[in-house]
C-alpha cells in the first residue's frame, strides 16, 4: 500500500493532524506511533506529553498568535466531543495573578484586555478583594492584581483529545500502526519509506513528523537534520484532595500565579478527577524561553537515554519540596490526602514559538510545544493537515514566519 500521507507520532499534534486529514476526501492516511503505556518503564522507547487529564487552555496570553491558536482550537472542541463522545474541554475560566508592577503579569493583562475587547469577551480585574469574595481558600501575595476570564478558558483533557482524534480518524479510515518509527528515507521515485521497529516499512507520498521531544532521535528528518530544540525534564506535583476540599474548591479556575518572593511563575490546575477515581489539584512552574533551569524544578536533557530515564523517574525530592512549600502558602487551610509527582519532557525552541513547516517538499514537521501547546494541538493539527495536502502553508489567520522551522546548525 502506498499512503498519501503518513503521520509519524501519535501524540497531541500528530493525532490532531490525522483527525483533520481523515476529514478530507480520497486520501489514504496512516498514523504511526505507540499509545499511552499502562506504566512508564525503561524498556519502552518513546513517551509523550499527552498522558494527563489536565492541561491549561487559555486565551489569556502574552502572545497574539497563541490567542488565535487557542481560540480557534477551542471553537473546534464541541464538534470533536460530539464525534467521539469524549469530554475534552472544561470551561472553568483562567486567572493570571501576580504582584503589582510585575512586567510579565502586565504583558498578560495588556494582550488579554486587547483580545477580549476585540472579541467582545468579559475579562474581570482581579485584586485581593476579588479573590476573597470568589476564591476564599486561596491566599495570594499582598497587593496582587491580574485578570480573570471564563469564556474559552479552563483546561482540556489532553489524553481525551488524543484518544478522540485517533478514534474519529480511525473511524474515517486512517490506518494506525502502533510501532516506533526507526528512520525515514526518500526513495528514488520521490516517495518515503518509514522503517518501523518490527522490521516492516510503510511507503508514503508525503510525511508529517510530530514526535515531540523525540523528534531529533532516530534519524527521522531529511539529511539527518536536527531541529533547534532544547529538551527540559519537567516535574509537576499532584495534590490529592478529600471530598470537603473538592466541594470547597469547586469554582477554582486554572491559574498562573507569581508569588512575590519567588522568581518562578506557578501554574495551577483546579481539582480534576483522574481515572483512578481520585481528585487532584496540580501545580507546575511556567517554563519561559531562555529560563535558567534550577535543579529544584527540573533539568536539561541531551540524549535519548536521558529523556527515557526522566520519564521513568520515581522521585525528585527538590521539586516535591518546592511545590509543597508553595501549596502550603497558597492554600493554608487545605490539607492534601497525598501527593504524587509526575515527570514529562518539554521541547523548547529558542524563540518560544512552535515550529510548523516543510523541511523539504512533501515533508512537514510540527514540534516545539514549549510546554504550552496541548491547547493548540487541535489547531496545529488543522494547519498541518491543510498545509501538507496543499503543499504549502495553508492558514490565512496566521503568518508562517511565526512558526519557522529552525535547525541546530542555525539554518532556518
Ligand atoms: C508537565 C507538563 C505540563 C504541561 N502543561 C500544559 C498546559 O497546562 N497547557 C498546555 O497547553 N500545554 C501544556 N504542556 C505542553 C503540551 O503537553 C505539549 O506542548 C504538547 O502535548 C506537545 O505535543 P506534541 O505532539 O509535540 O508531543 P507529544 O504530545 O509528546 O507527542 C509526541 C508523540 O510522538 C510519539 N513518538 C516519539 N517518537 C516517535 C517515533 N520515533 N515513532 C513513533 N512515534 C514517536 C510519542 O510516543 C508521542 O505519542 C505541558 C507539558 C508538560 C510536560
Amino acid at each position: 500500500m502506498l499512503y498519501d500521507v503518513c503521520v509519524v507520532g501519535a501524540g497531541t499534534m500528530g493525532s490532531s493532524t490525522a483527525y483533520h486529514l481523515s476529514k478530507k476526501e480520497n486520501l489514504n492516511v496512516c498514523l504511526v506511533g505507540p499509545g499511552e503505556p499502562e506504566r512508564k518503564t525503561e524498556d519502552r522507547e518513546v513517551f509523550g506529553c499527552h498522558y494527563d487529564e489536565g492541561r491549561i487552555t487559555r486565551i489569556i496570553s502574552e502572545a497574539p498568535t497563541e490567542q488565535i491558536l487557542a481560540y480557534q482550537g477551542t471553537l473546534s472542541y464541541p464538534e470533536l466531543e460530539r464525534e467521539s463522545s469524549l469530554n475534552i474541554f472544561t470551561e472553568v475560566g483562567m486567572a493570571v495573578i501576580g504582584p503589582e508592577g510585575d512586567a510579565i503579569v502586565d504583558g498578560y493583562v495588556t494582550t488579554t484586555d486587547n483580545f477580549c475587547e476585540k472579541e467582545g469577551l468579559i475579562c474581570e480585574k482581579v485584586d485581593e478583594n476579588f479573590i476573597k469574595d470568589r476564591w476564599s481558600y486561596f491566599l495570594p501575595c499582598e497587593n496582587c492584581y491580574g485578570r480573570f476570564s471564563k469564556k474559552f478558558n479552563g483546561y482540556i483533557s489532553v489524553r481525551n483529545l488524543v484518544k478522540a482524534c485517533q478514534s474519529v480518524a480511525e473511524k474515517n479510515g486512517v490506518k494506525r500502526f502502533f510501532e516506533v518509527a526507526k528512520g525515514i528515507t526518500k526513495k528514488a521515485n520521490g516517495c518515503y519509506k518509514v522503517d518501523l521497529e518490527n522490521g516492516h516499512a510503510i511507503s508514503s507520498k508525503k510525511i508529517v513528523v510530530a514526535c515531540g521531544s523525540f523528534t531529533n532521535f532516530y534519524n527521522l528528518l531529511p539529511g539527518k537534520k536536527q531541529l533547534d530544540l532544547q529538551l527540559i525534564g519537567h516535574t509537576v506535583l499532584k495534590f490529592e484532595l478529600d471530598e470537603e476540599a473538592v466541594v470547597k474548591m469547586a469554582d477554582m479556575p486554572s491559574m498562573i500565579y507569581k508569588p512575590k518572593l519567588d522568581a518562578s511563575y506557578i501554574y495551577i490546575l483546579p481539582p480534576i478527577k483522574y481515572p483512578n477515581g481520585k481528585t487532584y489539584l496540580k501545580i507546575g512552574h511556567v517554563v519561559r524561553p531562555n529560563f535558567q533551569y534550577k535543579d529544584e524544578l527540573g533539568t536539561p536533557l541531551e540524549t535519548l537515554s536521558d529523556v527515557q530515564k526522566w520519564y521513568c523517574q520515581e522521585d525528585y525530592p527538590n521539586a516535591r519540596k518546592y511545590f509543597k512549600r508553595h501549596f502550603k502558602m497558597m492554600y493554608p487551610d487545605v490539607e492534601p490526602v497525598s501527593e504524587e509527582l509526575d515527570f514529562c519532557v518539554m521541547a523548547l525552541t529558542t524563540s518560544g514559538k512552535q515550529m510548523i513547516g516543510f523541511v523539504e517538499e512533501n515533508f512537514l514537521v510540527a514540534a516545539g510545544g514549549n510546554g504550552k501547546s496541548a491547547k493548540f494541538g487541535l489547531q496545529i493539527g488543522k494547519i498541518c493537515a491543510d498545509s501538507v495536502v496543499k503543499g504549502e502553508w495553508d492558514c490565512d489567520l496566521l503568518d508562517p514566519e511565526d512558526f519557522k522551522v529552525r535547525f541546530m546548525d542555525g539554518e532556518a
